[in-house]
């Protein structure tokens, strides 16, 4: 099922994100090795999809070649469970050949939805396919000489409501948004915030600036307090005092932090359901006892 049509209705949706298996080079890993990472993976999305989300994403790496089939594997094992599936799929390091293939590989495993990246640049790897920026992704996507029918897919892209950290002004980058989405694209899906009224002026900026589809609000569950200073500082994503005294006090503690992080995501979850946003979108990081415990907490909001 395609997300634009998941999301069609006012009722409040929660999706989450998983990541693939990286798939191990040959010679430091066998095949027992490889088959059991991606038996872990399908045991974390079995009880991720039993949540009952609205769909799963399955995050793709950047370096096409470490995650890539896992990403179409991971996904059509999402639908195998019973939840629409949107696979990512970066181009920086992609020829056009290699993206037709994984267009062509998601078509047969049934999957229609695809969010497309740009992807951070690995080092020591040169762009190859002459992809620059997601939006020639877009448009390669909806070239009818690749695929069959390409109108028929559902394409989102990714946002940033506190800027992109490559571009100096948050104006300049939703230019280039608004140009990616003219590709294109069906909806958004946000970078992580913690602080909702950076989403609400974002949403403003955006709809004045022509930009019309349907933004899914990005919610990262923290419950590691040193990964996120290091996460926040490379995404540009700011961290208001209220939840930096959390991640002060509890940070240290993964039980107690583990119970502050879902609280706090819950409280933001209610706030932006309470004020007409009707789609969340769940970093879970392959936690499925976080998605468990957010729809606990949301059960008479979202059912
Ligand atoms: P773009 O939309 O191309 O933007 C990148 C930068 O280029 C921005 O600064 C933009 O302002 C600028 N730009 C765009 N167009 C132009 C132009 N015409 N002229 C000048 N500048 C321009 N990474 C992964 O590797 N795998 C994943 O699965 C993944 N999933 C993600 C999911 C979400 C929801 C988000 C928010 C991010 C995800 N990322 C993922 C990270 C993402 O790949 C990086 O943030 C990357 O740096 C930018 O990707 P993009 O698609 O937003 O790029």
């Amino acid at each position: 099922m395609k997300i634009t049509d998941l999301i069609a209705s006012d009722k409040p949706t929660v999706s989450f994100e998983i990541f693939p298996p990286k798939r191990p080079e040959p010679s430091l890993f066998g095949e027992a090795e490889a088959e059991a990472a991606m038996a872990r993976t399908k045991e974390v999305v079995r009880k991720i999809a039993a949540a009952k989300p609205a769909f799963v994403s399955v995050t793709y790496g950047a370096a096409g070649g470490t995650t890539g089939a896992n990403t179409a594997a991971i996904a059509e094992f999402v639908q195998a469970c019973g939840v629409p599936a949107l696979a990512h799929l970066t181009c920086i390091t992609s020829s056009r050949e290699r993206i037709a293939d994984e267009l062509k590989s998601f078509r047969e495993k049934g999957i229609e939805n695809i969010l497309c990246l740009r992807g951070d640049r690995p080092q020591g790897i040169r762009d190859q396919g002459g992809f620059k920026h997601a939006a020639d992704l877009v448009r390669t996507c909806r070239d009818c000489s690749l695929i069959p029918d390409p109108s028929s897919l559902c394409l989102g892209g990714a946002c940033y409501p506190e800027c992109h950290p490559e571009c100096a002004h948050l104006a300049d980058d939703i230019a280039h948004l608004k140009e990616k989405v003219d590709a294109g694209l069906d909806f958004l899906t946000t970078q992580m915030f913690f602080d909702n009224n950076v989403y609400f002026h974002y949403l403003a900026r955006l709809r004045s600036a022509g930009v019309t589809v349907p933004v899914l609000a990005g919610i990262m569950p923290v419950t590691n307090g040193k990964q996120i200073a290091r996460i926040c500082k490379l995404s540009g994503t700011s961290l208001p005092p209220r939840f930096r005294a959390i991640v002060d006090r509890f940070g240290e503690d993964p039980v107690a932090m583990l119970d502050a992080g879902v609280a706090y995501a819950t409280e933001q979850i209610i706030d932006l359901f309470a004020n007409g946003v009707n789609n969340v979108h769940v970093y879970t990081m392959n936690r499925p006892e976080i998605a468990i415990r957010i729809m606990l907490n949301l059960h008479g909001i979202v059912s």
